[in-house]
């Protein structure tokens, strides 16, 4: 696995950042070199040369961008740790083995046969890929890399239970029914009896998991059912067959409330994402947690909890159509963007609105700028440069750029190509031409990002164009600000940039006592016809410079 390089600069801010402020995924790399006893016995942590950040997906549902949280987050922790020389790798597990509950939008109906199926055991039904899990698999696991700087090895639960890499501790955890059901029994009112097991098998018949109810065990041989079995809104039908299965041939799963476990001794798993309802003591982290340590004498990982991502304030989900895709988010926004949605905290409620895109570009630019101009005191310097350094993707940098996503937005929605924008922003001095190729790629880039926007996400405020006609009397002029508009009509056609235009603007108003925002909003009116806009200055360059003149001047009489 590649080494994330440290630069002087970088070592020394960790050095810095070891003494007294440290970012979040560093404060988990700390605790995970640093402890020494498990968490529920007095047991030692072994030194082991092979541990593992494990971040994970259910492949029930959807891979949207709130799947990336855990990948991202996970990511972070790994690179604390490998950057102060823990030996870690990162991993990916599928969750493939999860049923199949409901049938989601775009999903023939016929598939409710497969309820209580195993995803990975589910024909695509799309018929372009081996199952049903992998054609969702397919397209995520193609852009991830775009989000990380280190792809991890990607495992399937199913391919691993099919290979028997679980077998002997599918075994152990079985012969410790007992142990397990006592902890699992702590926090339930309907207990556990004594004919409980946490192996589920698939039913040899019909392929089910989820309808399988074990009757008997005696050794590793577990006598079973097919009975129905009612997920929320659906159904999944047993076939009534009455089998046996032997454990040790691994064809099934192992309950969720000790597979996770499972998981980690088997990875060695140092640390690992969940989001935030796995926080509370009786979630199934903890109980597996304490499976983990209890029954299989392994420390349990640092958990990474998180908020989840919400758009607009409510779940993603296909029903409500406002799933967004990784690869959505590519064609609008920097990867880094989204990182720093995610990384720069854990655990506050995060939602996500497309019109937010040119908001979150300029937080990364605003980033970019205070880490190269050393804004704020020492703690400051040191949590931006700390933050910077977690978003940044391997072999990419991050520049801060005199060309703001809504300046590009707004250009990208008036010229036809990104070349005739980019030609604009010399005319309106926007940029110097003392920018290195470098920044030019990168302002190239956001332009071609802001028109992917302008044409798929921006919403009704953010849409820009010249109002071909104004009625007289639409927009109230008082007669004090007349002869601005004579003089700012003039300027427009003489400024000799974006920036001296909006600063006469400005200073104009303030000559004459007037509030700026009283005559900016005329002359927003006068143009676009809305209230509000982008810097006047920008605007009347993109907008045409010789009509916004003569609309200003056609006013001013
Ligand atoms: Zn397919
Ligand atoms: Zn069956």
């Amino acid at each position: 696995m590649a080494e994330k390089k440290i630069s002087e600069k970088d070592s020394k801010a960790l050095e810095r950042g070891q003494k007294d402020v440290k970012f979040w995924a560093e404060s988990i790399a700390d605790t995970v070199m640093t402890r020494e006893k498990f968490h529920f016995t007095e047991a030692k942590v072994p030194k082991l040369s092979n541990w593992v950040v494990k971040s994970s997906s259910s492949l029930s549902g959807i891979l949207h961008i709130g799947r990336l949280s855990d990948l991202v987050r996970s990511e972070a922790v790994y690179n604390a740790l490998k950057e102060r020389g823990f030996p870690v790798e990162f991993i990916y597990v599928t969750e493939d083995m999860d049923p199949l509950r409901k049938i989601p939008k775009g999903i023939p109906e016929s598939f409710e046969k497969y309820i209580g199926t195993a995803v990975s055991d589910i024909p695509d039904p799309f018929g372009c890929h081996e199952s049903y899990d992998k054609h969702h698999l397919e397209d995520f696991l193609n852009v991830v890399g775009k989000f990380l700087s280190t792809m991890p090895k990607v495992y399937s639960m199913r391919e691993e239970y099919k290979k028997g890499s679980f077998k002997d501790d599918i075994l152990q955890i079985i012969n410790s029914s007992a142990k397990v059901r006592e902890i699992l029994n702590q926090f339930k009112e309907n207990k556990l009896d004594e004919s409980w097991t946490p192996w589920k098998p698939i039913c040899e018949n019909c392929g089910k998991l989820q309808t399988t109810e074990v009757t008997k065990i005696e050794g590793s041989k577990v006598e079973y059912i097919c009975k129905d079995y009612e997920f929320e809104t659906r159904t999944a039908k047993g076939c009534g067959f009455k089998g046996v299965s032997d454990v040790s041939k691994s064809n099934g799963k192992l309950a969720w409330k000790s597979e996770w476990a499972m998981q980690w001794r088997r990875w060695h798993v140092c640390a690992e994402g969940a989001g935030k309802e796995y926080e509370s003591k009786n979630s199934a982290f903890w109980l597996n947690a304490e499976i983990c340590e209890r029954v299989l004498d392994f420390p349990m990982p640092e958990p990474v909890f998180y908020e989840h991502l919400m758009i607009d304030g409510v779940k993603m989900s296909a029903s409500l159509g406002n799933i967004v895709y990784p690869k959505d988010w590519l064609e609008c926004s920097r990867s880094e963007a989204l990182r720093l949605l995610y990384l720069k905290r854990l655990m506050k409620t995060r939602s996500f609105s497309w019109n937010e895109v040119p908001l979150l570009e300029l937080e990364l630019d605003r980033l970019a700028v205070s880490v190269s101009e050393k804004k704020g005191d020492e703690k400051d310097q040191v949590n931006n440069e700390r933050l910077l350094h977690f978003v940044s993707l391997k072999g990419r940098k991050i520049l801060p750029l005199t060309v703001d996503y809504s300046l590009a937005l707004m250009l990208a929605q008036l010229f036809p190509t990104v070349e005739e924008a980019f030609e604009k922003l010399r005319e309106m001095k926007h940029l110097s031409g003392n920018e290195s190729k470098e920044e030019l790629a990168l302002v190239k880039e956001r332009l071609a990002f802001a028109k992917a926007f302008a044409e798929t996400h921006a919403s009704q405020e953010q849409r820009i164009s010249f109002a071909e006609s104004i009625l007289p009397d639409s927009v109230l002029i008082t007669p004090d600000l007349k002869p601005l508009l004579k003089a700012i009509s003039e300027k427009v056609n003489s400024a000799e940039s974006a920036e001296g235009l909006q600063s006469f603007v400005f200073g104009l108003a303030k000559e004459k006592g007037i509030q700026p925002q009283k005559l900016f909003t005329v002359l927003y009116s006068l143009t676009i016809a809305r209230p509000q806009g982008p810097k006047f200055g920008s605007l009347a360059f993109a907008l045409g410079r010789e009509k916004v003149a003569k609309r200003l001047l056609e006013f001013s009489k």
